[in-house]
């Protein structure tokens, strides 16, 4: 058991690490820079005492990495999981580096994450190990030092019980610890669509480099959760076809476009999108191999692989998911001139509006939601801009340029800040 463990820890820090190489090897990074940004700045263990409903102590493990602090306080989410692992927070921490850097926001990267299943445990005894968790880090988390945001089965109650402890034990409400937060306590609008409506903004800038239309295009989404219900509004309501969507229970397909506003309430009543009139059943791996212009996976890692990369019809990867993708897979989809939209780009709405709340929040002004709207999609859209013409420049795919950005940024602002002795 453990040994099977830890070979899948090593393969999720793996994939960051093979394709940060490439990208390292292209951009000719000397051994030394190459070490300084491979390795977290911070990894904490922590071990979290609680008293349990039924009186009984119980001790959780967690973790807080703070990968770089280069170009700005670390920022990154903190997950509540049965198989969260040093390894997966590290690489998490590493990766939210790039993600950062991609779109140029002045965060370095972070991961937190505490060994538990939220599903077995009350609100009390999840709200005293999320207290103590932040009373531990009390020297480490702070809106200078190391912003925390939602991940995996935290959310904004969660975020407010964080808020709330920090700011007990430095004795001033210090609204800028978290994003994420609810709208009363310092959240900002535009949050909860941000990396859907991302998703939206470089997708038009994909069908304008290649000369397509809204109205022409199909969309098969994967994953019809946050990510993937979002995106697919905002792109329905922009006018795109909609055709596909499935999510953990199955996938429906209708090749002449799908309402996705009702579809929305079906999902939300059923709970599935399965089922839904008038469109016809497909398995989720089936409904991946459909003909479409737009393939935009919303769900887990590794759904794209050597098995069945070579079976998608897509004219454009838009990966709204975190490494949806297999690294193993990238050649073939780049032999079939698939254009990739990269989720280092494609999914960097949510930290992008993450980072507009923390500066709300320490400028204690609240923006509207078009102000929110319009600055992501500058960002967006500059980001796109500029991984594109790396990408020409440097003879590389979009997803080997994003990285290769990413990292060219971090080594410039720890070149110029120089190695402190
Ligand atoms: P979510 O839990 O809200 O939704 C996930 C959806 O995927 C659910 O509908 C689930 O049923 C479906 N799903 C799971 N396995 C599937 C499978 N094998 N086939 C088809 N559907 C499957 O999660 P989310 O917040 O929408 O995040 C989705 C992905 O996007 C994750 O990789 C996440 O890391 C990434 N991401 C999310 C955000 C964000 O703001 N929420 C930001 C950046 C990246």
């Amino acid at each position: 058991m453990e040994q099977t463990e830890s070979k899948v820890e090593t393969t999720v820090f793996e994939r960051v690490v093979s394709r940060f190489n490439i990208a390292a090897e292209k951009l000719g990074l000397d051994d030394g820079i190459y070490q300084v940004l491979l390795t977290p700045d911070r990894e904490i263990g922590l071990a979290i005492p609680v008293q349990m409903d039924n009186a009984r102590l119980k001790v959780f493990q967690a973790y807080r990495v703070q990968h770089n602090l280069a170009r700005g306080p670390s920022y990154g989410g903190i997950r509540y999981a049965p198989d969260v692992t040093l390894d997966q927070i590290r690489a998490l921490a590493v990766w939210m580096t790039w993600k950062c850097a991609v779109v140029k926001i002045p965060f370095g990267g972070a991961q937190g994450g505490i060994v538990c299943d939220p599903k077995t445990l009350s609100r009390t005894e999840l709200e005293k190990i999320t207290r103590r968790y932040t009373a531990s880090l009390i020297d480490t988390l702070g809106p200078e030092r190391d912003v925390a945001g939602p991940d995996i089965t935290t959310d904004e109650k969660v975020m407010a019980w964080i808020m709330d402890t920090y700011s007990m034990h430095v004795r001033h409400t210090v609204t800028a610890v978290v994003t994420g937060k609810s709208l009363a306590l310092g959240g900002t609008v535009g949050w909860r669509e941000a990396t859907g409506r991302g998703c939206k903004i470089v997708c038009d800038r994909a069908l304008t480099r290649f000369n397509m239309k809204p109205e022409n295009t199909r969309v098969i989404i994967q994953g019809f959760g946050n990510v993937g219900s979002m995106a697919a509004r905002i792109l329905h309501e922009s006018g795109y076809l909609v055709v596909g969507a499935s999510d953990i229970t199955g996938g429906i397909y209708d090749p002449w476009g799908i309402d996705v506003t009702q579809l929305i309430a079906h999902a939300e009543e059923a709970k599935t999108v399965v089922g839904f009139p008038d469109t016809d059943a497909i398995s989720g791996a089936e409904l991946l191999q459909q003909p479409c212009e737009i393939l935009l996976p919303a769900a887990t890692e590794n759904q794209i692989t050597i098995h069945n990369a070579d079976k998608i019809k897509a004219r454009i990867i838009c990966e709204g998911a975190d490494e949806p993708t297999a690294p193993e897979a990238d050649e073939i989809l780049y032999d079939k001139r698939i254009f990739i939209i990269p989720d280092l780009l494609a999914n960097s709405g949510g930290v992008t509006v993450s980072y507009f709340e923390w500066v709300q929040d320490r400028q204690g002004y609240f923006w509207n939601l078009k102000t929110v709207n319009d600055r992501l999609e500058e960002i967006m859209l500059n980001s796109f801009d500029t991984v594109a013409s790396y990408a020409d420049r440097h003879g590389v795919d979009m997803r080997i340029a994003a990285y290769m950005l990413a990292i060219d940024r971090v080594a410039y602002a720890t070149r110029a800040r120089g190695i402190y002795a």
